[in-house]
């Protein structure tokens, strides 16, 4: 599903640049529940934000399900956003004034679907992340949890290959954090190829396996030999 080869990223900061992955190798098939772990500015996000398509690399390659991801216009560039990726941040990034429902389908009103579907879509994601009830309410009224599952119903929505998370869990206290991640679990199970990036060991520990950055480099890429369950926390 993804295959990144000797990618290269640099940020330029006046006179000088900021040499942030350096020649990173990773292959993801389609199904798998990987996380991308490591310090704080070990360049995780940059990484992620290069496989969303929402920055290029310097140098490497980058295919996604087989396409060469490489200067692509705007116009083509959001089409595969829209077709492959899924994205959840930290932040939830919903819309304040509009309620669960209409936050989940706006991303479908921009990609052209028809009302009726994306009502219908709208409300099978979120009755999928358990807040069927919920869809009514403005995201001031829900719980960091609930906003969360709504930003998942969100990415949900248009039918993603690839769901990114960047540090899905990181506004969430423990317990939340673990419900989050067994649903994210649940969202794989469907087959559904899913990064979560974290800088917390053990929420990759509920990913079926941990590649490890640093300072720009892979040192370790391992299988979680058991997967950490909801039940065993
Ligand atoms: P992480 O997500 O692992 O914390 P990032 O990928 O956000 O790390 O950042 C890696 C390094 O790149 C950090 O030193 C950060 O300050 C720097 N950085 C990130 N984004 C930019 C940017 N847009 N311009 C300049 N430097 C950046
Ligand atoms: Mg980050």
């Amino acid at each position: 599903m993804i295959e990144i080869s000797n990618l290269h990223k640099s940020y330029k900061m006046g006179a000088n640049s900021l040499h942030v992955l350096k020649g990173i190798n990773l292959d993801i098939k389609e199904g798998e529940l990987v996380s991308i772990m490591g310090s704080s500015g070990s360049g995780k996000s940059t990484l992620l934000n290069i496989l969303g398509m929402l920055d290029e690399a310097d140098e490497g390659s980058y295919m996604l399900d087989g396409v060469p991801i490489k200067n692509l216009n705007e116009k083509k560039a959001a089409q595969y956003r829209n077709k492959f990726l899924g994205f959840i941040f930290q932040s939830f990034n919903l819309i304040s004034y509009k309620t669960a429902l209409d936050n989940v389908a706006l991303p479908l009103y921009y990609q052209g679907f028809p009302r009726n579907e994306r009502m219908d879509r709208a409300n099978s994601y979120l009755e999928k992340v358990g807040l069927a009830d919920w869809a009514g309410h403005l995201p001031n009224e829900l719980s960091g949890g609930q906003k969360q599952r709504v930003a998942i119903a969100r990415a949900l929505a248009s039918d993603p290959k690839v769901l990114l998370a960047d540090e899905p869990t990181g506004a969430l206290d423990t317990k939340t954090s673990y419900e989050v991640m067994d649903l994210i679990q649940k969202i794989n199970d469907d087959g559904r190829t899913i990064l979560v990036v974290t800088h917390e060991h053990d929420i990759a520990q509920m990913t079926k396996r941990i590649v490890n950055l640093k300072d720009g480099v892979i040192i370790e890429d391992t299988v979680v030999s058991q997967i950490r369950a909801m039940e065993n926390v």
